[in-house]
């Protein structure tokens, strides 16, 4: 009757594991550029034509938007920013100069949170305070929405469903992880950049000068090759 006594603990022991697993699950979901469980997510669109989207996350910030304005204006490329509440807040000036460039300004949270088990009504202030301060630059377009970190589980989903707002996530990510240099940047990015991509970049904080120094030649030698750059919304459009 040894067994008997013991079983409570081997159910307990078990039942851990279980939770355990399924929680390593969910993160690993909640990272996924491809899926979520509520809404439309687009990572890249299915077409021939070479056309790609150029991303920007986070800021803006003074570190990095006049340099990153600059190079897109001298190659009459049109890009899209998605710009966090609280650094529009600190820096409308900033958020102006893009929306006057004529760029798509898309939703990155207000404060640049992980949304995973996080509370609807966080969701949806940190999602509505930002289009506020997206529609005080003078940027009338579609909104699209991009997740912090790129995470996302239950409830970010369900409200973006529910409000008919788009995930937007990237097929190409040259410089999410460590610290690449500006030529490792380009040329992952011209090694996975095909028709339809959606390239993320980050050259917005004073430690991206590598992304930065990368934006020109990343440019220039996807003209090359004949790609030719497009908002999200443009995009999305000819999917
Ligand atoms: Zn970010």
């Amino acid at each position: 009757m040894k067994w008997l006594r013991r079983k409570p603990t081997i159910i307990a022991a078990v039942s851990l594991v279980v939770v355990l697993v399924a929680a390593a699950t969910l993160w690993n979901i909640s990272s996924a550029r491809t899926f979520q469980f509520f809404g439309e997510l687009v990572h890249r669109v299915d077409t021939h034509e070479k056309i790609v989207a150029l991303t920007f996350d986070d800021g803006p910030d003074p570190a990095g938007t006049q340099q990153v304005l600059d190079t897109l204006a001298e190659n009459q490329v049109q890009a899209t920013f998605f710009l966090m509440g609280r650094d529009l807040e600190k820096h409308p000036d900033l958020g102006r100069k893009i929306a006057q460039a004529g760029h798509e300004i898309g939703n990155h949270t207000y404060n640049h949170p992980r949304m995973v088990g996080v509370l609807p009504s966080t969701v949806a202030k940190e999602v509505e305070d930002t289009d506020a301060q997206i529609r005080k630059t003078g940027y009338q377009g579609d909104i699209h929405f991009r997740p912090p970190h790129g995470r996302k589980l239950f409830s970010l989903p369900h409200y973006l469903s529910e409000h008919h707002r788009k995930t937007i996530m990237w097929d190409v990510e040259p410089d999410s992880e460590g610290t690449p240099t500006a030529q490792q940047i380009e040329q992952e990015t011209l090694e996975k950049t095909k028709p339809g991509s959606i390239i993320l970049l980050h050259p917005m904080y004073q430690s991206r000068d590598q992304t930065r120094q990368a934006l020109k030649p990343i440019i220039t030698k996807l003209k090359e090759r004949g790609f030719r750059f497009v908002t999200v919304s443009a995009l999305l459009n000819r999917a």
